[in-house]
């Protein structure tokens, strides 16, 4: 019971035991089902109900609820009203399982606090920075049957590095990451693969840094042939980034086995209409302004009747994506025919482009490349350190 007491104290605000004062991340898990009642199958389920401490541990599946005025908890044939549940793994390698019923059942490491936030769930996941990045990495890496291990090492100090980076992204909602691609995509216990957990182990602590701070380490699926510069994609972003790189030996681009490569896209007039102006408009012209250097559009002009609208082509490419989805505009390095309603896209590459490009690591790792040499060719300039010898 000490261990559970203890994550009891420090889950809820009290006295922090000399072994837990390690630094945890914070992830806010499963939001997007909007839980109302889950159950949960493995793990040591704490709460105080009545002023009394319950810990309910070999009874099986407990059933946790929002209800009007609070939370329900369903254990041994007893129900209790409280207003915080506490759930740590019995055994580290099962973690805890959440099972949300017709939706998903997931497991994962360090330990849950539930509350309950207007009629929904609130599950926060408290872990330990390394758990946290073998299930990234695991997630990032699903793409591929059989990730080169350099390939994986590269990404998992970039996960790290973006982590680092981004503590707080959600200071706002008192946590740090989302578990979505708005943060980095993580899926628990069950996203791990034995090969990204090698890879998080032997990279253990380290990240990449530019002019001795740590790097805000964004990466991209497919550059398409050259990768942006970080200026032209966020146009306020004031921090110095590494330069761009042209993605490509002497005969090949590096990318070019990604099927996001090249790719085409036809849109209506009406589709465009209802991404760019809401719904039942109609777009009669796209006229595109000015491109960077990589070929990326910079700025464009959607025009609808007398209707038009400015933006930047990132801009462009993730109102589309929110609307229409991300197979669509895959970047914003596109060239673009009318002809009556219909509007032909011809475009390189999936996502803003600027880092490392996964799929062209992929390649590099594979002619046998090092995680640190490829980190250095899409990062020029930067280096590879231990995250406790970087300041923030
Ligand atoms: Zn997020
Ligand atoms: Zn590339």
């Amino acid at each position: 019971m000490l261990i559970s007491h203890h994550v009891w104290l420090i889950a809820f605000g009290a006295v922090l035991p000399a072994a837990a004062q390690q630094q945890q991340f914070t992830v806010r898990i499963l939001e997007r089902f909007q839980p109302k009642k889950i159950e949960i199958l493995t793990g040591i389920v704490e709460f105080s109900a009545a002023d009394k401490v319950i810990c309910a541990k070999d009874s099986g599946r407990v059933v946790i609820q929002a209800r009007d005025d609070g939370m329900e908890v369903l254990s041994c044939d007893c129900v209790y009203r409280t207003s915080a549940v506490c759930v740590i793994a019995e055994e580290e390698d099962c973690g805890v399982t959440v099972n949300l019923p017709g939706n998903v059942c997931r497991s994962y490491r360090g330990y849950l606090e539930i509350r309950k936030e207007g009629m929904i769930l609130k599950i926060l996941n408290h872990i330990p920075p390394e758990d946290y990045l073998k299930s990234v990495v695991g997630s990032e890496a699903g793409q591929w049957k059989e990730p080169e291990p350099e390939f994986l090492k590269a990404q998992a100090i970039i996960a790290r590095t973006w982590a680092y980076h981004n503590p707080e992204r959600h200071r706002n909602d008192n946590y740090d990451f989302c578990d979505l691609t708005h943060c980095q995509v993580y899926g628990g216990i069950n996203s791990e693969t034995p090969s990204g957990n090698h890879a998080v182990r032997a990279t253990s602590e380290q990240v990449l840094t530019f002019n001795g701070k740590l790097l805000d380490a964004y990466y991209t699926s497919t550059c398409g042939g050259a990768t942006s510069s970080a200026s032209e994609v966020w146009v306020d972003k004031c921090e110095e980034y590494p330069e761009p790189v042209r993605c490509c030996g002497s005969n090949i681009f590096f990318c070019q086995k990604s099927p996001h490569f090249l790719w085409n896209t036809c849109l209506t007039g009406d589709q465009l209409g209802r991404a760019f102006f809401g719904p039942g408009a109609i777009v009669t012209a796209l006229d595109i302004i000015n491109r960077s250097s990589s070929g990326r559009v910079l700025r464009i002009r959607v025009c609808a009747g007398a209707l038009k609208r400015d933006m930047s082509g990132e801009d462009f490419r993730i109102i589309a994506g929110r609307v229409l989805g991300w197979n669509k505009i895959k970047s914003a390095s596109f060239s673009v025919t009318e002809k009556g309603n219909l509007f032909y896209f011809s475009g390189a590459g999936l996502g803003h482009g600027v880092g490392m490009c996964q799929y062209g690591a992929m390649e590099l790792a594979r002619c046998g490349r090092h995680a640190e040499q490829i980190l250095s060719f899409y990062y020029p300039g930067s280096q590879v350190k231990n995250v406790r010898q970087v300041t923030r």
